[in-house]
């Protein structure tokens, strides 16, 4: 870079001398001639003690020399003001050719100094004889006369690199110079100022049109700053719009400042001139976009909060003034934490400062739902979004801020549409299932349980029809109104489905405590009656309801299975009706879990090669084997025996009974075959499902797998149980009579069981009806005389039907010997014989084969042949 020294050294000295030499050198020759010396010349000085002398000039031709100043030697003298060097004597010194050479006697000198008055260079005379008085005093003048000289040189030197340096400044920063001389009224520009006018140096300017490139009000300002400089000496700077000579919009900074004489006038007028249109448009942008990006911020429903990492405020836009309701003024270097509710406020500095040292924070990049405090102190629900930023150099945290409250209570309002149960006020099933699913989250994490209660009105469609739906709604109002009231607080309550209300414990509870339910009187509280009393009109009605309750473990079950066991617990309260209570433990949802993998199991099983029947004999009071039920067996590779109990009723639910059934009816009639085939036809009975029998091909399957089995109908009974009967009695009396009209036998199973009417069994083709093991079981007493109604009952009712009557689970001898007194004809049960497997069936019918010939076993037929031939 352009660099020049502010105070003369040795290098500027012979830089100068190199430079005005001509100059120098007669201006010597004319100081030596004034001075009368024999020579003169001029030395720069190199350090304090060593000092190299170059000769410029004497009248016999330039030489160059050095020698080594030795003041000492000298006498000093002040002339003039100037101090003058005199060597009275340099015969011995210095010891130099140079002075051989001139053959000088004396000399003086004088040194020239720089500003910061150090020595770098003198003035040196040289004379032959001893030095003059007069002499010495001109030499004075001389050097001083010298030292002017030199010092102009310098100057103009400097000056010019100085002005050098300043055009190359100016093309560089486009920076221009101007300077005005109030006496003449003109001004100087540099070349950079006509560039800046897009004016050329040759066609000139005079001020008015100078000024005439300003916009009217720029004009106006500059005039009145260069008045105000003029006049009173104050500098100005100034940005102005600016139209250059060829038209180009410019901005330009113009400065001034004077320089003043002693008596405080303006002499002289300057200053700088510079074209900033390039800074100032990026200036005008970046201000534009601050000021929109600032339009942005405010007009966007976020308020937008900046803090530092101690949590003072350093930004906010004018949505979070409104939101928080303060000014500016109030939150700009506040805490944040002026901002939130207790205990957040508390808590924040030690949260920063987590954050600081570990760099976790929970709320970074994502929202959160969190409560804020207004001025007012009003607590609203905030949803808050933090981010990082650094700010020159400084880490900063924006913080994005959505007031919800209007949207939860939006949300409020949707939710109590679609979660509200409209008659009672209550929230409704989805609301528990919401619930439910969330309570189950917190279970499954600390692996415990969830306790629910189902209360379902009994007989509400009933009381609907009778008394209108109006009075329904009305009766449910004042029941959850009731049980609002009696049921605590630790428990929610919703209304669920039509007629049942729903209690869900609000806490969890480990599962091995859960027992505490069974004893935590909340059963008798909710089954009061008269919390079921209603008014409706003038009528005081009463309704009933039953209580199912379930502890349920959200690990283990799904909320389906959970709604299953709590509806099964209430179909079990049913049966202990008005107010029945049943509650399904652990042990209740596991068989309930594995009904439902029965359930899943069941379509495959007749292709399995799972299934397998039992014989059950059946004997005549004499104990002779009369013939055989055949009883299905599922031996499951996957769930061990199951038993027909509990998959036939699953397997009527959906057409897995269907395949079943076929499957059995195929193998019984198969074995039915073989027993024929060695020698002992015993009838065989098989259980028919309902859903079975009303199948539309049913008829024709089964005739065409007797007709394959080569085997006489008669031999076969079918058992239907009376619920069957009562289905579809059209159909299945229709099927019934087709078969009967084969041969085929029918049993009503389980009989006095159903609803069946007299009426309906005395038009359908009956040869039997089993009296069910529930019957038989109440016989136990040993007292002979004891009447047991309703197993005399059904034997009445066969008697006077004209069929035979089969006992079912008879275990004890009395049973056999009360029912054999009262007329039943067949007994079959564990007293005689369990089911037998097919190997011990086959054992037995050898047995039989074998055995004499009775026609016990044809009692069967012949009776029923007896009675149809009547
Ligand atoms: P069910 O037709 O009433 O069958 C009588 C049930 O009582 C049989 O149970 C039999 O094993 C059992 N039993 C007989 N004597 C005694 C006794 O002295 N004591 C006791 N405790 N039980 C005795 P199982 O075989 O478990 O069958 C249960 C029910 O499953 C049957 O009741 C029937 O409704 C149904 N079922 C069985 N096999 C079939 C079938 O092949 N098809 C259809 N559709 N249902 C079947
Ligand atoms: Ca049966
Ligand atoms: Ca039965």
């Amino acid at each position: 870079m352009f660099e020049y020294k502010k105070v003369i050294d040795k290098d500027t000295m012979q830089n100068i001398a190199k430079e005005y030499h001509s100059t120098l050198t007669s201006e010597l020759q004319a100081l030596k001639d004034f001075i009368g010396a024999d020579a003169l010349f001029w030395a720069t000085v190199d350090g304090k003690d060593l000092s190299t002398l170059s000769m410029l000039q004497n009248d016999k031709g330039q030489r160059h020399f050095t020698y080594q100043l030795n003041s000492a030697l000298g006498q000093v003298e002040n002339t003039c003001g100037v101090e003058v060097h005199v060597y009275p004597s340099l015969k011995s010194y210095p010891s130099d050719h140079a002075h051989m050479h001139f053959d000088a006697q004396s000399s003086v000198s004088a040194f020239i100094k720089n500003a910061a008055n150090q020595c770098v260079g003198a003035l040196v005379a040289l004379f032959s004889d001893r030095v003059q008085e007069s002499s010495l005093r001109h030499f004075s003048i001389a050097f001083k006369s010298f030292e002017n000289l030199f010092t102009r040189l310098y100057q103009e030197k400097n000056t010019q690199a100085a002005l050098q340096l300043m055009k190359e400044v100016q093309s560089i920063s486009k920076i221009g110079a101007w300077e005005y001389n109030p006496e003449k009224d003109t001004v100087y520009w540099t070349d950079e100022v006509f560039e800046i006018y897009a004016i050329s140096r040759r066609d000139g300017i005079t001020l008015e049109q100078a000024m005439s490139h300003y916009k009217a009000d720029s004009r106006i300002i500059l005039q009145n700053a260069f008045n105000t400089l003029l006049t009173k000496g104050l500098p100005f700077s100034l940005e102005l719009e600016f139209t250059d000579a060829t038209g180009a919009h410019k901005w330009v900074r113009a400065s001034g400042n004077c320089e003043k004489n002693e008596q405080n006038h303006v002499v002289r007028v300057f200053g700088a001139f510079e074209d900033i249109s390039d800074e100032k448009t990026l200036r005008i942008q970046s201000e534009e976009r601050a000021q929109k990006i600032e339009n942005i911020l405010n007009n966007i429903n976020d308020a937008l909060i900046t803090i530092d990492q101690k949590g003072v405020i350093s930004h906010l836009n004018e949505v979070a003034l409104d939101m928080f309701g303060y000014t500016s003024r109030e939150l700009l270097g506040a805490n944040i934490a002026v901002l939130m509710p207790a205990p957040y406020a508390e808590q924040h500095d030690t949260y920063m400062a987590h954050y600081k040292e570990t760099g976790n924070a929970k709320i970074m990049g994502v929202g959160r739902q969190l409560p804020a405090k207004r001025k007012s102190g009003e607590i609203f629900q905030m949803e808050l979004s933090l981010s990082e930023l650094t700010e020159e150099g400084e880490k900063k945290y924006i913080g994005v801020i959505r007031d919800i409250s209007e949207r939860i209570k939006a949300q409020d309002t949707i939710y109590n549409l679609a979660f509200t149960d409209n008659v009672t006020g209550l929230r409704n099933s989805q609301w528990f299932e919401r619930e439910v699913r969330n309570l189950s989250n917190e279970a499954r994490r600390k692996q415990h349980g969830l306790f629910v209660l189902l209360l379902d009105i009994d007989k509400m469609k009933v009381f609907n029809h009778k008394y209108g739906f109006n009075a329904g709604d009305e009766a449910l109002k004042q029941i959850a109104r009731n049980l609002k009231k009696v049921s605590s607080d630790a428990y929610s309550l919703y209304k669920y489905n039509a007629d049942a209300f729903i209690f869900l414990a609000k806490s969890t509870f480990l599962m091995t405590e859960i027992h505490k339910f069974e004893s935590d009187g909340l059963k008798d509280i909710l089954l009061k009656e008269n919390n079921f009393d209603v008014q409706i009109g003038q009528h005081k009605l009463c309704l009933t309801a039953s209580l199912g309750s379930i502890i349920f473990d959200p690990s283990a079950h799904s909320f389906e299975s959970m709604l299953n066991i709590l509806e099964q617990a209430v179909r079990q309260s049913k049966l202990s009706a008005p107010f029945g209570y049943h509650h399904i433990a652990k042990e209740g949802i596991d068989q309930h879990d594995r009904y439902v993998r029965i359930k899943d199991a069941l379509d495959s099983v007749a292709d399995s090669g799972e299934l397998s029947l039992v014989y059950q004999p059946q004997y005549d009071v004499d104990t002779n084997v009369v013939g055989f039920e055949a009883l299905v067996r599922w031996h499951s590779k996957k769930l061990g025996f199951v038993s027909p109990g509990d998959f036939i009723p699953l397997a009527e639910e959906s057409s897995a009974i269907i395949s079943i059934g076929d499957w059995v009816i195929d193998e019984a009639i198969s074995s039915l075959a073989y027993s024929i085939k060695q020698g002992a036809a015993y009838p065989i009975s098989i259980n028919i499902s309902a859903k079975q029998i009303v199948e539309p091909s049913f008829s024709e399957k089964f005739l065409s797998c007797i007709n394959f089995h080569q085997v006489p109908p008669q031999l076969i009974v079918i058992e239907l149980t009376e619920t069957a009967l009562v289905l579809d009695i059209s159909v299945v009396k229709q099927v019934m009579v087709e078969l009967s009209n084969y041969g085929v036998q029918f049993s009503i199973d389980d009989f006095g069981t159903g609803y069946s009417s007299l009426a309906y069994l005395k038009e359908l083709p009956i040869s039997e009806v089993k009296v069910d093991k529930y019957f038989v079981d109440d016989i136990n007493a040993s007292a002979s005389h004891q009447s047991y109604k309703i197993v005399d009952a059904i034997i009445n009712i066969s008697n006077a039907l004209g069929v035979r009557s089969v006992a079912e689970g008879v275990e004890r001898e009395i049973q056999k010997d009360y029912l054999a007194r009262k007329g039943c004809h067949i007994f079959q049960g564990y007293f005689f014989s369990k089911p037998l497997n097919k190997e011990q069936w086959m054992n037995l019918i050898a047995e039989l084969s074998h055995a004499p010939r009775a026609n016990e076993q044809v009692v069967k037929f012949n009776d029923v042949n007896q009675r149809y031939s009547d």
